[in-house]
């Protein structure tokens, strides 16, 4: 990718701020180029196509190896970059409510969602959004920017998520404003987009994911949720390890419901767990750990916590990623050889094992973690 001279179309309205001047332009690796807004910040792709359902076909959840749209593991990838959103969702409204996932798949996040919820999803991909329905979803749409939806299901909803949604609209202000507008007098929107950072490799958005249209920065972000009057907005750029930026917010209009949002927020991204109740130390690790990447030694030692509860096979594939890295940085000596050798033994052990006994791959990450941490 490079920045290549303006020559840019006269025809360039950007969606967020309605300016019309471009002050950079990035080619992704398909060739296309990315022109970011000189009034906000925020990037859209130069040609946007008439219609994206077509990039939304059923082997964009489970991709050909050649293909550059979609997951390679729709699951896997679902279930470590979620968890901290269903705990922070539980951590808002712990009785339940209703609840709207913008993009939902399969269901993945509401299936899993504890407490007496009305499960809503958008899902443009039938194969998937069946799949969803027949595990109790209510699917309501293929669509959020069809004509009518808002207005048919304002209000109705007390947390509205759109998690890696809103960069695949052809409309990244119309879309925030339905969602708005989805949701409940102190109901609360959560969302998370791929981010071009302005101090991190932004490659793995630049070098793949050809269906996004929008490339949000923090700027165009925060310049599009300040675009809607009596908002609480906050908002802040995920630096997972080893790959480029996400963005995550959350808004709400309700002020007391805001400072809820705000403590729970500082939980979750806490340099150290211990001063955290029990379901804050989940929240924070399930964002810091699993979907950040960001283990400490003190983060370490209190993920049995969450692995009690939460432990999946695809949750120990994602910590024994984790381990190799580590046991990869600890041989550059940033770890002792004791320490290395643990975190080394951990992850073969778990290579080695399918993982069928979940109970089991507890007890040995415990052991692994407590040597670790030794
Ligand atoms: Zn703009």
């Amino acid at each position: 990718m490079s920045d290549s001279a303006l020559a840019v179309p006269s025809a360039f309205r950007c969606s967020v701020c309605d300016g019309t001047e471009v002050a950079r332009a990035t080619e992704r690796g398909d060739g296309a180029r990315v022109l970011f807004c000189a009034g906000c910040g925020m990037g859209v792709v130069e040609h946007r196509p008439a219609t994206t359902a077509q990039f939304y076909t059923d082997d964009y959840y489970h991709r050909a190896e050649d293909s550059a749209h979609g997951y390679d593991d729709y699951e896997f990838t679902a279930e470590h970059g979620l968890l901290w959103t269903k705990l922070l969702i539980e951590a808002l409204a712990p009785a339940g409510g209703a609840v709207l996932d913008i993009g939902c798949a399969t269901g993945f996040l509401l299936r899993r969602l504890e407490g007496g919820w009305r499960r809503c999803g958008i899902e443009a991909n039938p194969t998937a959004a069946a799949i969803a329905a027949a595990s109790g979803v209510e699917i309501i749409g293929a669509d959020l920017l069809v004509p009518g939806f808002a207005t048919a299901h304002e209000a109705a909803f007390d947390i509205v998520t759109s998690i890696a949604t809103f960069e695949h609209v052809l409309d990244i202000k119309e879309a925030v404003a339905a969602s708005l507008s989805v949701l409940a007098a102190a109901g609360v929107l959560i969302l998370e987009v791929p981010l071009i950072s302005e101090t991190r490799d932004n490659s793995n958005w630049y070098n793949g994911s050809y269906e996004h249209i929008f490339y949000p920065t923090v700027r165009g972000m925060q310049s599009l949720f300040a675009g809607f009057p009596d908002l609480n907005f906050q908002g802040f750029e995920t630096a997972i390890a080893g790959f480029s930026s996400t963005y995550i917010g959350v808004a709400t209009r309700d002020p007391a419901r805001f400072a809820v949002v705000q403590r729970l927020l500082a939980a979750m991204t806490a340099d150290e767990p211990e001063a955290l109740s029990d379901q804050e130390v989940r929240l924070n690790l399930a964002y810091t750990v699993v979907h950040e990447f960001r283990p400490t030694p003190a983060r370490v030692l209190r993920l049995p916590l969450l692995l009690e509860r939460y432990f999946t096979p695809n949750l120990g594939k994602r910590l024994t990623q984790l381990w190799h890295e580590d046991a990869v940085r600890a041989s550059a000596a940033d770890w002792n050889a004791g320490q290395a050798r643990h975190w080394r033994g951990a992850y073969e052990a778990l290579q080695a094992d399918p993982l069928t006994l979940p109970a089991r791959a507890v007890r040995r990450l415990r052991r692994a973690f407590v040597k670790a941490g030794q």
